[in-house]
């Protein structure tokens, strides 16, 4: 008996005992190790002419034993000599890739067992004996190399017909082990993780061997060669979504970095999609070998919708979590991905509107939220993917098509609510929709934050019309308006008094209502909404300017209290304010007080 090297039973006693629930990635590490032993006899074979094997014959064969509780895997490949076996196994090959000065950070060592693996040791995860028998390629004699763990191992001299390695792994006595000697379980592990290993993986199925595997990628395969079908298939199976994708980007990149890529653009949102538990993420293969489900490090938060799986042979299977995040690589692909994607989405944007909108009924939130997060840091990658409501257009515009439509606009008129058609009824709004002006209608609370984080749009500025810095009187309207307030300064401060607000002041903005309310400074009504709705916030408050309609006769009224009545005034004033907070869908804080007061003065 032979001990293991210190490294090598400081990881074998990691596998023994660990905990890790994901513990059938074992046989993915297994089959990938046979696939490299036949990638190296089949490259040998290339190179010497005289090696007699054919590239037909290539396989590996998974077979159960139940009686004996075994599960083998055979290669054809090249093979181990002694020395080999004992190098090989014996000691660990990729010590770079697992770093065991954090040994004693239990957890994060798990989490590399489940992303990356670690090889032929994880066997021991669910196997209480290991034995390889190998052959080497061109030699007579076979060993065994055999261990039952932590103890140590021991190689003797054995036979076997032909070259190539059988592992035989004799499975845990415990029920939780029970499932690796069942047949359907190990085909769909097979499935799952091995399906594009490029040899045939086969297994008895009514006493004839049959191969498990697709062999083939779709996203090595020629993409003229692949049906829309076929796409579509392969993403509903891998992605368990019942729903046809919007769309589908197949990108090969060649160059500085070699990349296969399968992405999906999912045609609605998963149900858990704006919670805390999804996670994004692409499936990430090196060289046709799944090592990691959900690659957070490819997808930026934004688009975080986007489901596939990426495929290098620029990747290291047994790259750690850690070196992954700051891997180049990874960094390159990530942003040659993240450009497809822009670009595909502003290609439906242009020529498929009708599919965008649906991308944009589900994944809009998402893209704003990118615009607003990071300190506005995306927001220049990610405008023109907005859409937002116009109300000339009674449609879905683009800021650019908003631009196009309102080529003599000063300014980009906007408007927040809490639906389209409250909105359109905002007395600001309807007014400016009379003067035939295009407002963009915001129903949604992120709206005007990212419009806020933009601020500009080709050197347009964002003007909310419920603010008070929307000008769109004529001249005389304007000196009209500056004499009349200048007269009754003393009017409307006594109602200022009576309320809560900034300012009160005569418009001539508002067609036929009454009185409207409007905003001064950086906090609208609708952030003032959103933000007081958070749990964390202390109080936000808008600053208010109450306006008066100066065409209406009720003028006249309050002329008149004001010369005769001014606790009347007064009462008028709250009365009007309540109305304008009503408008506005703000809640009224003295209710039974306003209702008193209606009534007061309905019954004079
Ligand atoms: P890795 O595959 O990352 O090098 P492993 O611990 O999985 O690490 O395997 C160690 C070594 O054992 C491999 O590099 C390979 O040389 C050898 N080996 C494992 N399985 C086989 C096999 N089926 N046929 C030939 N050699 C193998």
């Amino acid at each position: 008996m032979k001990e293991f090297k210190a490294e090598s039973k400081r990881l074998m006693e990691l596998m023994i005992n660990s905990i890790y629930t994901n513990k059938e990635i074992f046989l993915r590490e297994i089959i990938s190790n046979a696939s490299d032993a036949i990638d190296k006899l089949h490259y040998e074979s290339l190179t010497n002419k005289k090696m007699k094997v054919n590239k037909k014959d290539f396989a590996i064969v998974v077979t159960i034993d139940k009686d004996n509780r075994t599960l083998t895997i055979s290669d054809n490949g090249i093979g181990m000599t002694k020395e080999e076996l004992e190098k090989n196994l014996g000691t660990i090959a990729k010590s770079g890739s697992f770093d065991f000065k954090n040994e004693n950070k239990k957890k994060e060592n798990i989490d590399i067992i489940g992303q990356f693996g670690v090889g032929f040791y994880s066997a021991f995860m669910v196997a209480s004996k290991v034995e390889v028998i190998s052959k080497a390629y061109g030699s007579d004699e076979a060993y065994t190399w055999s261990s039952s763990g932590i103890d140590g191992y021991e190689i003797k001299k054995s036979s076997k017909e032909n070259y190539g390695t059988d592992i035989i792994l004799t499975i845990k006595d415990e029920e939780e082990y029970n499932r690796y000697l069942e047949d359907f379980e190990i085909k769909s592990l097979i499935k799952k993780y091995s399906d594009y290993i490029t040899y045939p993986i086969k297994m008895e199925e009514d006493s004839k061997l049959e191969t498990i595997n697709s062999l083939v990628p779709l996203w090595r395969r020629n993409k003229n060669e692949i049906s829309e079908e076929e796409y579509n298939t392969f993403y509903s199976d891998k992605f368990f979504d019942y729903e046809k994708p919007l769309s589908h980007l197949h990108i090969k990149a060649e160059g500085l970095v070699e990349f296969n890529s399968l992405i999906y653009i999912p045609s609605h949102a998963s149900y858990d999609y704006y919670s805390k538990e999804y996670e994004k993420g692409l499936q990430l293969y090196s060289n046709g070998v799944l090592i990691m489900e959900k690659c957070a490090d490819l997808l930026p938060d934004y688009f975080s919708f986007a489901k596939g799986v990426v495929d290098s042979s620029d990747l290291s299977l047994n790259i750690s979590r850690e070196m992954l995040q700051q891997n180049r690589v990874l960094k390159t692909i990530a942003n040659n991905i993240e450009k497809h994607l822009k670009s595909e989405l502003l290609n439906m944007q242009k020529n498929n509107r009708e599919d965008y909108l649906k991308f944009w009924e589900s994944f809009g939130l998402q893209i704003k939220a990118g615009i607003s997060n990071n300190f506005g840091m995306d927001k220049d990658k990610l405008e023109d993917l907005l859409m937002f409501y116009s109300s000339k257009e009674d449609k879905m515009v683009t800021l650019d098509e908003y631009m196009a439509n309102n080529k003599d606009e000063k300014d980009i008129y906007y408007a927040c609510g809490s639906s389209i058609s409250q909105i359109k009824s905002l007395p600001q709004v309807e007014t400016l929709m009379a003067k035939e002006k295009d407002i963009l209608l915001c129903d949604n609370y992120l709206d005007e934050f990212a419009l806020k984080t933009i601020n500009k749009y080709q050197d347009k500025e964002f003007k909310n019309v419920c603010s008070d810095n929307i000008e769109v009187e004529s001249e005389e309207e304007k000196e009209e308006l500056k004499n009349l307030n200048e007269k009754s300064k003393d009017l409307l401060q006594l109602m200022k008094e009576a309320i809560d607000v900034k300012e009160v002041k005569f418009t001539s903005r508002l067609t036929n209502h009454p009185v409207c309310l409007s905003t001064v400074g950086n906090i609208s009504v609708e952030m003032e909404k959103v933000m007081n709705s958070m749990p964390i916030n202390n109080e936000v408050n808008a600053e208010k300017v109450l306006e008066i309609n100066y065409h209406h006769p009720l003028v006249k009224k309050l002329e008149e209290l004001y010369q005769n009545d001014q606790e009347q005034l007064k009462k008028y004033s709250k009365v009007l304010y309540a109305e304008a907070r009503l408008i506005e869908g703000l809640p009224i804080e003295n209710p039974t007080e306003i209702t008193d007061l209606i009534s007061e003065i309905l019954v004079k």
